[in-house]
């Protein structure tokens, strides 16, 4: 937070005040805490992950965004950075490994193939995107996108996390105890299935009453 932010809260500071106390709302102190320590995961796809990694050396330098120091868990990141092409053999992987991070956690889809398939959507073998499965929070367009795209994809999240506001965050939503995202882990065989679609194709894969007729 800079000195004019403290200095121009938003609201009247007293004379007397001014330059001797930091007047904040508990919302701003939050967020800032939080959006200035966000620990991304050690992970990486494909291509897009040399430009990740590139983004975390001397001259991006994310610590200037509290982000350097990648976590070798889940359990001890907040930040899930898709960074490359989502294969359907991976997906079980990713999804299995957002489920074992703690809340509050965030999605980044990095580049072309992690928001929509890029230059594989259609393939036999690529998902069309990581959002087909996880709740994405902020896209970074580019094939690759440089590692200055993936530093304003960041201050994006930045800023989503700056409007959060700890009444509404859904890991303190104690009434509807909905404390975390959890997505069934989709089961690889043939074809890659996601559980949560599991009666709608079994209701695409039943054959209707004129297919039954011709059969007989
Ligand atoms: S978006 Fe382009 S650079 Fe990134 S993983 Fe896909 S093919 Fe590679």
């Amino acid at each position: 937070m800079s000195n004019e932010e403290l200095n121009s809260p938003g609201y009247e500071i007293p004379p007397e005040l001014q330059g001797q106390v930091a007047v904040t709302t508990l919302d701003r102190i939050y967020n800032w805490g939080r959006r200035s320590s966000v620990w991304p995961m050690m992970f990486g796809l494909a291509c897009c992950a040399i430009e990740m990694i590139s983004a975390q050396a001397a001259r991006y330098d994310m610590a200037r965004f509290g982000m350097e120091v990648m976590r070798p868990s889940p359990r001890q990141s907040d930040l899930l950075l898709v960074s490359g092409t989502v294969t359907k053999k991976m997906v079980p992987v990713i999804v299995r490994l957002y489920n074992q991070m703690p809340e509050p956690k965030y999605v980044v889809a990095m580049g072309a193939c992690a928001s929509g398939g890029g230059p594989f959507k259609e393939g036999y073998n690529v998902v069309a995107g990581i959002d087909k499965f996880l709740p994405v929070d902020v896209y970074i367009p580019g094939c690759p996108p440089t590692p200055q795209a993936l530093v304003a994809g960041l201050i994006k999240l930045q800023e989503k996390i700056d409007k959060q506001s700890i009444k509404q965050v859904r890991w303190y939503d104690k009434k509807n105890k909905a404390d975390s995202v959890y997505v069934p882990v989709p089961v690889l065989g043939p074809d890659l299935i996601d559980l949560r679609r599991v009666d709608e194709l079994k209701e695409i894969a039943a054959p209707k009453p004129a297919e039954e007729n011709s059969e007989a």
